[in-house]
């Protein structure tokens, strides 16, 4: 049975930080592929304006296709309505015929889990590894998750992975700023930026 592992996010753009971890998890769990799902409708995200879905999933395209493990899922964003991870996590395993997957999140990210839609059955059918990112304290985390109930905390999973102090909401900040992305993101995804004027000045 295939191993399969879904980063969410609203990539937008994607960046480095996305990849390493992506590319680090895949290894360290000798996992068969990583999907990328670009979020749909973000229901922790309704306050602030996101890129087009069609932009954003073809910037993970064009940062994820140099690598045989990385895929591009659309799953999230021709669903209607609120994307719930719950859904998306349904979706892909029925898709590929699976009955679990492990699923990313920053050190940011993994204590909201609980709070998402469904969470004991989205526990269930999920392995959440919670990826080291600068800037948010992973053993501070470990005291929050140790007063868990065992059978959620067996199902997270921290991971340390090469720090890079990058976010979208930074790059999109330089962008509009005039000010370099270089090094950031993968060069196509730079250039795709300037040419479809995406986080310009209004
Ligand atoms: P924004 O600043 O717009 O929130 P972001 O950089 O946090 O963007 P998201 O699309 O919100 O990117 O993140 C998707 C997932 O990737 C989240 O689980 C987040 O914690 C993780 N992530 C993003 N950047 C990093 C990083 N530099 N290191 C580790 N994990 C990261
Ligand atoms: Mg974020």
């Amino acid at each position: 049975m295939q191993e399969i592992c879904l980063m969410g996010g609203t990539f937008d753009p994607i960046h480095y930080g996305h990849l390493v971890v992506a590319e680090e998890v895949r290894q360290r769990f000798h996992l068969d592929k990583v999907v990328f799902v670009p979020a749909g409708k973000p229901p922790h995200k309704q306050d602030k304006e996101i890129s087009d879905a069609q932009h954003r999933i073809a910037m993970t395209r064009l940062a994820t296709f140099s690598n045989p493990y990385f895929e591009v899922s659309t799953i999230e964003v021709a669903r209607q309505g609120f994307s719930y991870t719950v859904d998306t996590v349904e979706e892909i395993i029925n898709q590929y015929g699976i009955k679990q997957v492990y699923f990313i999140t920053g050190a940011d990210a993994v204590l909201e889990i609980l709070t998402w839609k469904d969470a004991p059955r989205l526990l269930s059918m999920t392995n959440f590894i919670a990826a080291t990112r600068p800037g948010y304290d992973l053993s501070n985390l470990k005291e929050i998750l140790n007063l868990l109930h065992p059978d959620i905390l067996k199902r997270i999973l921290p991971l340390e992975v090469p720090a890079l102090s990058i976010s979208s909401s930074d790059i999109r900040r330089r962008a509009k700023e005039g000010r370099s992305i270089k090094y950031l993101l993968p060069e196509p995804v730079e250039d795709y930026i300037f040419k479809n004027g995406l986080y310009a000045l209004d």
